[in-house]
């Protein structure tokens, strides 16, 4: 793989110590090249979300390394990390966590004004309009449908371009038709601007979107399926639900 995708080597990460210490990643190494589409599942507790923080520089791993763009992460400086990540790392949650006082526009405005950046109007319209939320700039996210909030969420994360968007269970809070709306951006985005997305699920329909599902289980890498249909990851799942501890 070229270094401009992203880079787990043997990334372990421990909660706690002694008799309470939690190992939630225990020697992960995977790649997500550039232009790849990754499903991460797992049951809960296996360390999907402790996957995605220290791969996106938000979280430090206790050993291994994670490198971005062939920039190694473990070893920066708390800003220089900082600033690695407003530049080349996109993040979207479940839970939406835009600013209710704000307008959908001043939230997608609001990474670039963090940098120092003044935003540009129409470069804040460009990305509202590619999540087609064009005729939203204005709205207030009450005002706004989960899906609707969870777009403005999408472009808060594209604004700055990143090399990486990394989505801890962005539909998990959607129906299923809204939930399918943010998918087919998600997957247009790779398709036609060769975006780099790590998406967490817990749905077998929204992982078969991705063109590669990486399974965890107790913090290791269990396996992983490319190209797979709803049905196969369905079984798969099924199947690490079954299997004895
Ligand atoms: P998942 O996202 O797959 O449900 P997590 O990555 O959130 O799993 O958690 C993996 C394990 O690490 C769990 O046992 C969880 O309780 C533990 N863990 C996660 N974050 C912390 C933390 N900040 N402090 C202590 N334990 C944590
Ligand atoms: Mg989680």
């Amino acid at each position: 793989m070229t270094d401009d995708g992203i880079r787990l080597h043997s990334v372990t990460r421990r909660f706690g110590s002694g008799s309470t210490a939690v190992t939630a990643l225990d020697g992960v190494s995977l790649a997500f090249s550039r232009g790849t589409f990754t499903a991460v599942m797992g049951p809960s507790g296996s360390g999907k979300s402790t996957l995605l923080q220290c791969a996106a520089g938000l979280d430090r791993p206790t050993s291994g390394s994670v490198a971005v763009g062939g920039t190694e992460l473990t070893t920066l400086s708390e800003t220089r990390l900082t600033l690695l990540r407003r530049k080349r790392i996109g993040f979207v949650f479940q839970a939406f966590n835009l600013l209710p006082s704000l307008t959908a526009e001043q939230n997608v405005a609001l990474p670039l004004r963090l940098a120092g950046r003044r935003p540009k109007k129409a470069q804040v319209r460009e990305v509202l309009h590619r999540v087609g939320l064009g005729d939203r700039a204005r709205h207030r996210p009450t005002e706004l449908s989960g899906g609707q909030q969870q777009r403005v969420a999408l472009a808060r994360a594209l604004i700055t371009r990143p090399d990486v968007l990394f989505g801890d269970e962005p539909t998990g809070a959607l129906d299923s038709r809204t939930g399918r709306e943010v998918l087919t951006l998600l997957r247009g985005m790779v398709d036609r601007d060769g975006q780099t997305v790590v998406m967490v699920t817990h749905d077998p329909v929204a992982a078969s979107y991705a063109d590669r599902v990486v399974f965890l289980v107790d913090g290791r890498v269990n396996g992983e399926l490319r190209g797979a249909v709803a049905g196969d990851i369905a079984a798969h799942v099924t199947k690490l639900e079954a299997a004895p501890c």
